[in-house]
């Protein structure tokens, strides 16, 4: 599974499993969307890191909800 850190591009939009310094935070999940960059954690920095749990594509870029 590919792995992704702080500043990268999001390459699918859906929901990604974050992984932090393993202190200040457990495992969870965030919603991202195609194109948005991959955030730096408040607290740890460059630390985070993200892989894919769920993908789902954004609604305005489905292609049956596409203007
Ligand atoms: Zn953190």
């Amino acid at each position: 599974m590919d792995q992704f850190k702080p500043g990268d591009l999001c390459p699918r939009s859906g929901i990604y499993d974050v992984v932090h310094d393993g202190v200040h935070q457990d495992k969870h999940q965030v919603t991202m969307v195609k194109g948005e960059s991959f955030p730096p954690c408040r607290h740890c920095g460059e630390h985070p890191r993200f892989t894919l749990a769920i993908s789902a594509h954004h609604a305005p870029n489905h292609e049956h909800f596409k203007k």
